[in-house]
């Protein structure tokens, strides 16, 4: 039997909506995979359960790099869940100014996540990098192959120098509409490789039209994106699409979720 998708969202927060069930039922309801990624490992087991009979919402193992110092025994953990896990997120290195403090232990965490990665083989990860795109580079190439992690770049905001390079080693990018408002992410869009394309909505961390986006959010999202790279929407949906079962193909499941 043949599932219709009506879109992809690579990155949202579902836990952290007032009601996680109802906006699950809305994913299924509307057929938008999403990738419900995790702060910290301790929200695990409760993102499996609220997820564990949709056919669309798949739940993430993550630790994230602004709680790395805090949680930092959690990695041990992040570890033994990621084998339960093919997608892991959120993780990453944040260089921003509050945080820069913390590089060095967000940095040992994340190399952490990065070798069970490569030792379990076909994850995929969802991977913030604000002001840190270039060590999130570093480590990826340092620890992992291609043939055995998938990074997604989340909303990615340094120069498309080391956006095109990353794209290079394997990197794929989740682009959110708050990118479209900015004209170092409308660049990025148009420079990235039409093949490395995935939509989030980083929700509820994003707002759209004075209101907190979902992610039904995303189906909006192509027509912008092919407006961008001169596409017509069809051809952008397409696209996205196939990379999206790419990804997931990657970490071994396939439309729709509920065998698991
Ligand atoms: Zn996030």
């Amino acid at each position: 039997m043949t599932i219709v998708v009506n879109g992809f969202d690579f990155h949202c927060h579902v836990d952290l909506f007032p009601d996680p069930a109802a906006l699950i039922a809305d994913c299924d309801r509307n057929h938008i995979v999403t990738l419900a990624v995790t702060t910290t490992p301790k929200a695990w087991t409760q993102n499996r359960r609220w997820t564990k009979r949709s056919n669309f919402v798949i739940p993430a193992i993550g630790l994230h790099p602004e709680l790395a110092d805090q949680r930092r025994a959690e990695i041990a953990l992040v570890e033994q869940l990621m084998a339960e896990s093919p997608f892991v997120g959120e993780v990453g290195l944040d260089g921003s100014p509050p945080h820069r403090r913390t590089l060095p232990i967000q940095k040992e965490v994340f190399s952490r996540v990065l070798q069970s990665a490569q030792t379990l083989g076909a994850r995929v990860l969802t991977i913030h990098s604000r002001r840190a795109g270039r060590e999130v580079l570093a480590s990826l190439v340092e620890h992992t192959t291609p043939e055995r992690v998938l990074p997604i770049l989340h909303w990615f905001s340094d120069s498309v120098a080391t956006a095109v390079e990353a794209a290079r080693f394997g990197c794929y990018f989740s682009i959110n509409h708050r990118m479209l408002s900015a004209d170092s992410g409308i660049s990025l869009i148009k420079s990235l490789p039409a093949d490395r394309l995935l939509t989030e909505t980083d929700a509820p961390f994003t707002e759209i039209e004075n209101r907190k986006s979902e992610p039904r959010d995303v189906t909006a999202m192509i027509s912008r994106l092919a407006q961008l790279r001169n596409l017509p929407v069809e051809e952008m949906k397409r696209i996205v699409t196939g990379n999206a079962e790419h990804v997931l193909a990657f970490a071994g499941v396939s439309i729709p979720f509920s065998d698991r």
